[in-house]
């Protein structure tokens, strides 16, 4: 079994991951290991700057050995914001105290009869570590079109599940089922991808 440093401390992409990479074995980011800089302006120079950073402090300081680092850098994309908050979806009104209120900031920042249109993206960075896997960092991305719901509907998933509805549903991602949002979100098709680029795992 693979066994792959995650460059996160986001306890819903941890979900996510465990449940969309069975086969790989997560060694989490410890609670005093650094923040890791997001200072790019694209979801992929991040991804690859979080994944690269991780793997040096993990050559220096880590505690096990791994055979690679996986970073996920991603984002929702609304059109009439011009692609906002994007790569900052992270940042985005964090003077709120939770997903319930930046959620609803977002939804008044859209003016009456817009252009409701959206994206989840996700870029996945892999980092082989020397002497245990051959190969460069490389980068896999994945994207799920939808719009944005009038309000915060459902409790499941995290972040701005809530507001978004993909193509092909009248439910947003926090009133469908995980197993639902697992089989088309940006981050399963990422992983998909990522998947065929590692190798395959022993029978
Ligand atoms: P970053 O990749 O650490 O910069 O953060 C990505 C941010 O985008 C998260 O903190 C969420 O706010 C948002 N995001 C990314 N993926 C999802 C998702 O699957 N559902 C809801 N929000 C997401």
């Amino acid at each position: 079994m693979l066994k792959v440093l995650l460059a996160s401390r986001n306890a819903g992409k941890l979900r996510e991951f465990s449940a969309l990479l069975p086969d790989l074995q997560f060694v989490l980011w410890p609670a005093d290991a650094p923040e890791l800089p997001e200072t790019g302006a694209f979801f992929q120079d991040n991804a690859l700057q979080k994944a690269k950073g991780a793997r040096a402090w993990w050559l220096e300081h880590g505690t096990e050995s791994v055979d690679g680092v996986l970073a996920d850098d991603s984002g929702l994309c609304v059109d009439a914001l011009w692609g906002g908050p994007g790569v900052l979806s992270a940042r985005f009104a964090l003077d709120l105290p939770s997903y319930l209120d930046r959620n609803h900031r977002l939804l008044a920042m859209l003016p009456e009869g817009v252009d409701r249109t959206a994206r989840f993206v996700c870029v996945l960075a892999f980092t082989p570590m020397p002497s245990r896997l051959h190969g460069e960092p490389f980068t896999v991305s994945g994207a799920v079109e939808g719009t944005l719901a009038f309000e915060h509907r459902g409790e499941n998933g995290f972040g701005y599940d809530p507001i978004f509805i993909p193509d092909g549903f009248d439910q947003t991602f926090g009133e469908l089922p995980s197993g639902t949002k697992h089989t088309l979100s940006h981050r399963a098709r990422a992983c998909a991808a990522l998947r065929e680029r590692l190798p395959a795992p022993h029978p």
